[in-house]
């Protein structure tokens, strides 16, 4: 260090500066100044040569005494020692002060951030002999300044590209900044948001609750709310999840931020679920679930005058059947198109479910019997339409049961089962109507099971037979024609209405070798008849729409003719309007049939939909006016005017017309006066064993004859 002392003190000498101030200032730069002090030595090149460093120069720029007298290349690295080459140099033409900041690394690889003042001193000529360089050390203040940049860079960042909108405001509600995420939400630029009030975007219905939420948010707590609303630029709400939290600087609260999630996209699929979850896919009507759910809000309603309602159950006719030869995708097609029928009765009053399959129910808000009556029959006009698919023709007919709140249950599962109940009623008796459920449904068969396994076993033990109805001509009142009608009688059970056991043998398709049965044994009777003379009669035989579809029918009643020997012509098959539904397939098997020369009649007519259109082109002869119409014949207008109409219609295509359910003399002479050819019921004879028609009829007719 005296080395370097008394360089300096010579060099300080020429100055004139009095020895003990000198001494004092030499001390003070030498040894107590943090910052670190350069004299550099100008010299021709120019180079810079070390001419004094102070202690904390010496230590922080880690130079050693070797260093006084060499060159800044000489002692520095090189990148640094040009730097500052480039810097002295400056000076030198500017002749003035220049100060810089810099940082340089040393050999050992450490960083120093300094701010620097170099200050040239010049000699009588003016020119610059000496720079005195002092670099104050910030390295501690810039690492701490940087840190400060950074973490304001990632907090910059976190607002900037956060995917929620981010607004901070003022405790007054006045936005002061706002992300581009809250820009995009409420849908206009970053500065437009800024300076406006909050509440200018705050649905009106939800500022109450803003105001409360942003008051305990100044009072130092976070805060958040889910059903909060915000107004987009265009007008519309946003539904958002909003927080907000306090922005505390130095223990004082000058504001927060206000954080929303836009949850318009999630309540969207939340809405999707929801739908899901109550409506039937396939169709888009309500489901189960939701026919459940409404029947217990209309039964647990708290209004003391409890609505009535009616639950009406709907099941396709023939749908099963159309499902199995058309195939599934036909089958949902169909339902569809079913759904959409159905669905233009739906109101606020009147609710349409699928519950699955070709199950349908209605729920039928205020509404008594009468109502309901009404309003399930413009449920079956709708379907009076046929259906097309695949450019084909369908008719699809409803059977309908129905239950009535609170009479027949007092909740959903009673209501559901009775309506069900009603529905299964009606199926039994033939389909294609409606039904309100009666106390007294349950009591019979209830155990469909019981009697499936006994009509099993029914041919086999020879519990069927069959039962002849004669059909009267009206112009000679004699009987020529006789209806097969199928009579079983169970050995447990007794008798069982073909109301109940024929419909079972069509769910279960026991109705195909049933039916073969019923032919054969058709055919065996009239080749019996014919050996006793009975030669010119017709016996007219039932066949299910599934056995009509069955492949084998036709070569079947071909060899039945063949084996016994008996006329084709003494055979008439009855077909319902349900198995005409299907021309592709109808037609052809019914000109087989005609081919044979077997006769064709169109049973329970007018109940299914008959459609002038398929009347036409099948080739039928007979048409069956169905018993409802001639029930009610002389007491409903409408009824009569129907029967007189398809008198007329099969009149004039040529076909002959049966009346059946005829129960007296005054539907007799209405039916003859309206020129119906044939007529069938318990006016002239119930359906009776084959001993009793050979009595009755049979032998009057062969001795009228013979007479
Ligand atoms: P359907 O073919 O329309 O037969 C007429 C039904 O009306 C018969 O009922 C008959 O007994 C009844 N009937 C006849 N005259 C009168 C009357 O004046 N008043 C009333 N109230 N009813 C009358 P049944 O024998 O109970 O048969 C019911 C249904 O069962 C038949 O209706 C038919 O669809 C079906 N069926 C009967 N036998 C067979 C069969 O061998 N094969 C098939 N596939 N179905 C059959
Ligand atoms: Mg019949
Ligand atoms: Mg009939």
């Amino acid at each position: 260090m005296d080395h370097l002392n008394n360089i300096f003190s010579n060099e300080l000498e020429s100055s004139k500066v009095s020895g003990k101030i000198q001494k004092i200032i030499f001390d003070i730069i030498f040894q107590h100044i943090q910052d670190l002090v350069f004299v550099m030595k100008v010299e021709k090149g120019p180079h810079f040569r070390y001419l004094f460093i102070n202690e904390s120069g010496m230590k922080k720029a880690n130079l050693r005494a070797e260093s006084i007298g060499k060159t800044l290349q000489e002692v520095l690295p090189a990148e640094f020692a040009k730097s500052l080459q480039q810097k002295y140099g400056k000076i030198l033409k500017k002749k003035e002060i220049l100060i810089f900041d810099d940082h340089f690394y040393f050999k050992d690889g450490k960083k120093i951030y300094g701010e620097t003042i170099l200050t040239p001193i010049f000699n009588e000529k003016n020119s610059i002999s000496y720079v005195v360089a002092v670099t104050r050390d910030v390295t501690e203040w810039s690492l701490e300044k940087n840190k400060i940049i950074e973490s304001e860079q990632r907090y910059h960042s976190i607002i900037e590209n956060n995917m929620d909108a981010i607004m901070m405001i003022s405790p007054e509600g006045k936005i002061v900044e706002a992300n581009p995420a809250a820009a995009t939400l409420i849908g206009c630029s970053e500065k437009q948001l800024v300076n406006r009030s909050i509440y200018d975007v705050i649905n009106d219905h939800d500022l109450e609750n803003f105001k409360t939420l942003l008051e305990k948010t100044c009072s130092g707590y976070a805060q958040e709310s889910l059903d909060c609303k915000l107004i987009h630029s265009k007008g519309h709400l946003l539904i958002v999840h909003l927080k907000t939290v306090p922005i505390l600087i130095n223990g004082n609260i000058n504001g927060l931020y206000v954080i929303c999630k836009d949850l318009s996209e999630q309540s969207k699929n939340m809405e999707m679920i929801n739908f899901m979850a109550f409506h039937d896919q396939l169709t888009g009507l309500f489901n189960r679930r939701a026919l459940l759910e409404h029947l217990n809000q209309h039964i647990d309603s708290p209004s003391p005058k409890k609505q009535e309602f009616a639950l009406i159950s709907i099941d396709l006719d023939r749908f099963k059947y159309l499902n199995d030869t058309l195939g599934h995708l036909a089958g949902d097609e169909i339902l569809k198109r079913v759904a959409e029928r159905l669905w233009q009765f739906q109101n606020e009053q009147c609710f349409i479910y699928r519950l699955g399959g070709d199950e349908f129910n209605i729920l039928l808000i205020t509404s008594d019997r009468k109502t309901t009556s009404n309003f399930v029959k413009k449920v079956f006009l709708a379907f009076s339409q046929s259906f097309y698919f695949n450019s084909q023709e369908y008719f699809i007919s409803p059977s309908i049961g129905i239950s009535m709140y609170p009479y027949d249950g007092k909740d959903a599962d009673m209501l559901i089962k009775n309506a069900d109940e009603a529905l299964f009623r009606v199926k039994e008796r033939g389909k294609g109507h409606f039904q309100f459920y009666r106390t007294d449904m349950n009591a019979v068969f209830s155990n469909v099971v019981t009697l499936e396994t006994h009509l099993r076993k029914a041919i086999d033990k020879n519990e069927l037979s069959l039962f002849y109805q004669p059909q009267i001509d009206v112009t000679t009142g004699e009987a020529k024609s006789y209806e097969a009608l199928l009579r079983w009688n169970d050995r447990d059970l007794g008798a069982i209405s073909p109301a109940v056991f024929i419909p079972l043998a069509e769910d279960t398709g026991l109705i195909i070798s049933i039916g073969y049965w019923v032919i054969e044994k058709a055919c065996q009777q009239i080749r019996v008849w014919n050996e006793k003379g009975y030669n010119d009669l017709v016996v007219a035989i039932n066949i299910s729409p599934l056995q009509f579809q069955h492949p084998n029918l036709v070569p079947f009643i071909q060899t039945m003719i063949e084996k016994y020997k008996i006329q084709a012509s003494s055979l008439e098959i009855e077909i319902t309007e349900g198995t005409m539904s299907d021309t592709i397939e109808t037609i052809p098997i019914l000109r087989k049939v005609k081919e044979i020369g077997i006769s064709i009649s169109v049973d329970d007519f007018g109940t299914g939909y008959s459609s002038l259109n398929y009347i036409k082109q099948f080739p039928i002869d007979v048409l069956k006016i169905d018993q409802s119409f001639i029930r009610d014949i002389l007491i409903d207008k409408k009824d009569a005017a129907i029967t007189s109409t398809i008198i007329h219609l099969g009149r004039s295509l040529g076909l002959e017309v049966i009346a059946e359910g005829v129960e007296n003399i005054q539907q007799v002479e209405f039916l003859t006066k309206a020129g119906c050819h044939k007529i069938q019921g318990y006016y002239y004879s119930r359906p009776i064993p084959v001993e009793q028609l050979e009595q009755e009829y049979l032998e009057r007719n062969l001795n009228k004859k013979s007479n």
